[in-house]
């Protein structure tokens, strides 16, 4: 299959392994003094371990798992507003799946679906148009949730319904960006990062120049990568040499699919329907400054938030909410500790019953771990 099997191929992963191998000695790096490099995607997370290349690569490599997978991020305030209005008689609820299992503070949209609400699971916000459509009578609310990835279609739907002139559409706008939260990790005096390897899809829509202050600001070197194992090997490669050689660079390994300049299309729509918020709150992260985006006043008609008083739309306030106790998700998320440090990981917390985020998502790090881990998710249980 052309663009997989090439990224696959065992003889050339071997290749690439000694580079790495032989850089990271150049520059020194050992198991008690590794290169610590994260991968922000969760996406990545889990093809690093269904891959083994956390195991395969020199032993002086270490990998944080970022914060890049967005229902991993979804604070439990969020979930709660979600279920707050799931359960008005009025709305038909619709999500993607991946979202339903995530624990609020009382329960998840999956219970509430059980318990009577009407939630439905959809697979494109033009699904709950169609629904709209359909039920003139309903207040059809779709849970908009992800990054730059996913932002352009729930953009491209609110589009479509003011041109409908549909009046019982509206989206829930959980839609956050990937540069603020990086360098809200980078401004954290605890945090030990030497390079990036740089989400795929995002920049697929945002091109590879947001990350530019990276580089100039903070003087570490990003790599934008595919997801096959001969793509991430190759992007650690590219950090490991910029590191070894004094540079500071945004590269662009994806170059396949990452246009330099991103998907103007898509970002005119992200311009056109939504503004950044001042401030949102992200799972173990806390508050940060523009790091999510709300529907702009022209399209207010089509916000959720502002329709039904709820969320950052709420005359009170909103209520932030503390991590379950036990839960280490926020310390996972921001690199401090290892999914198998939690002591709730594969005892109080497994994909059957998630206490957090992180193992409930596909792309989430403790789930990756779980699913691929074999011996350490036995280990930890022990
Ligand atoms: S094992 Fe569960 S509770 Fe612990 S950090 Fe992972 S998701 Fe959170």
């Amino acid at each position: 299959m052309r663009y997989v099997e090439e990224f696959r191929d065992p003889k050339a992963a071997k290749g690439v392994l000694a580079a790495i191998a032989r850089v990271a000695d150049e520059i020194g790096a050992t198991k008690e003094k590794p290169v610590h490099i994260m991968e922000i995607c969760g996406g990545h997370t889990h093809a690093i371990f269904r891959y083994g290349l956390d195991k395969l690569v020199h032993e002086g490599i270490e990998f944080i798992h970022g914060p890049g997978c967005p229902v991993c991020v979804l604070p439990m305030s969020r979930v709660d507003e979600c279920i707050d209005l799931a359960e008005r008689p009025e709305v038909i609820f619709t999500t993607f799946g991946d979202a339903m299992r995530v624990p609020g503070t009382k329960t998840s949209l999956m219970q509430a679906k059980a318990d009577g609400a009407d939630i439905r699971m959809v697979y494109s916000p033009l699904d709950a148009l169609e629904l709209a459509r359909r039920n003139p009578d309903r207040e059809v609310v779709f849970f908009g949730l992800g990054f730059e990835t996913t932002t352009p279609s729930t953009a491209l739907s609110i589009q479509q319904a003011a041109r409908e002139g549909l009046t019982n559409f509206t989206v829930f706008c959980n839609h956050i960006t990937v540069p603020p939260p990086i360098k809200a990790l980078l401004d954290d005096p605890h945090m030990v990062l030497d390079g990036f390897v740089g989400p795929g899809h995002v920049s697929m829509v945002i091109g590879v120049h947001p990350y530019d202050f990276i580089a100039e600001d903070y003087g570490k070197p990003l790599v934008v990568s595919g997801f096959e194992p001969l793509d991430l090997l190759q992007s650690v490669l590219m950090v490991l040499e910029q590191i070894r050689d004094g540079r500071a660079e945004i590269e662009n390994q994806y170059a396949r699919v990452v246009p330099e300049h991103g998907n103007p299309i898509s970002i005119a729509a992200i311009d056109d329907v939504y503004e950044p918020r001042p401030t949102f709150e992200w799972r173990g992260l806390g508050e940060i400054d523009a790091s999510g985006l709300r529907i702009r006043d022209a399209y207010r008609a089509f916000d959720a938030e502002a329709k039904f008083g709820i969320g950052y739309g709420a005359a009170a306030g909103r209520a932030v909410v503390e991590e379950p106790e036990g839960c280490a998700c926020g310390a996972v998320m921001t690199g401090r500790c290892k999914p198998t440090d939690c002591a709730q990981f594969g005892t109080g917390c497994t994909p059957e019953m998630p206490l957090g985020a992180l193992m409930v998502s596909s792309e989430g790090a403790c789930a990756a771990y779980y699913q691929y881990g074999g011996a350490r998710a036995v280990e930890a249980a022990e």
